[in-house]
């Protein structure tokens, strides 16, 4: 990618019940960079959306179903995560889609290296499938904002370094929350874009996938998201951040508000580039 793109994570509020149409009609009159799909309840669009969304112009990427878990005991439920995120994988490939995400698994009582070894294993089966129709979309494992689900930002890192099409999508916000409010300054962002591009290159840098929103949290991790302003989500110092290290890529706005904090950001960080 040549430039930071802002993405809203779904469809503005403004568009109320109307389809894909009129959602990247506002977006394009907002000047936004595109959309995320959310495909958390399955992945389902109509093949008249699909029209819509490919040929809008804009930039798409995906957020895979909720109901994925690669590290659980049930042996059925991990084929079925696995399937779930194959099929997020086709679909926004077919749509023209830049990336997707998903939030891995959860540890289950197990040690971080037994699910490490586990969901490498899942992501390893994900990857041969999308090789064999030439699928070459990001694939990127989510870090988490509770301590309970996999994915921390060495553990997205590490596996990221073993496949080619994996690197991670880094959701600031919710690392702040895992952390009940670390990771929230200058010199923090600073040092997890430093460590990325340490570990995985400018490749990682020059595309990136980010989640941004307002967020609640307690000592057990994430509870809510909230609108930036309502929170103490540092986005000023992240944009900042993103600047420095010349991060290219898209950054999706997960505010309840969607397309107001996704525009907020957007503007605010052409003020940085002025
Ligand atoms: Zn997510």
């Amino acid at each position: 990618m040549n430039k930071l793109n802002f993405l809203t994570a779904g469809m503005p509020l403004s568009n109320g019940n109307k389809g894909y149409d009129s959602a990247f009609k506002i977006l394009n009159d907002m000047n936004l960079d595109g959309l995320e799909l959310e495909f958390v309840h399955g992945v389902r669009i109509s093949d008249n959306s699909k029209a819509i969304v490919k040929n809008s112009g804009l930039i798409k990427t995906a957020h895979a179903p909720f109901y994925i878990n690669l590290n659980s005991k049930e042996d059925d439920k991990v084929e079925a995560s696995v399937q779930r995120i194959i099929e997020t994988a086709n679909v926004t490939n077919e749509l023209g889609g830049y990336s997707i995400t998903f939030h891995a698994g959860f540890y289950m009582g197990n040690s971080k290296e037994d699910t490490y070894v586990k969901i490498r294993e899942q992501i390893k089966k994900i990857t041969n499938e999308l090789e064999k129709t030439n699928n070459k979309i990001w694939i990127r494992p989510e870090t988490t904002g509770k301590a309970t689900q996999w994915g921390d930002l060495e553990e997205i890192i590490r596996l990221s370094k073993e496949f080619e099409y994996v690197l991670p999508c880094v959701d600031f916000s919710h690392l702040h929350a895992r952390y009940n409010g670390t990771h929230n300054t200058y010199d923090e962002f600073s040092q997890m874009l430093e460590l990325i591009g340490k570990e995985l290159g400018d490749i990682a840098i020059n595309n990136f996938h980010a989640h941004l929103a307002g967020i609640d949290y307690s000592s057990k991790g994430e509870k809510r998201h909230l609108n930036l302003e309502e929170s103490d989500m540092n986005y000023k110092d992240l944009l900042k951040a993103f600047k420095e290290f010349q991060v290219k890529g898209v950054l999706v706005c997960e505010s309840p508000n969607i397309e107001d904090d996704c525009l907020m950001l957007k503007q605010h960080y052409a003020t940085l580039l002025s």
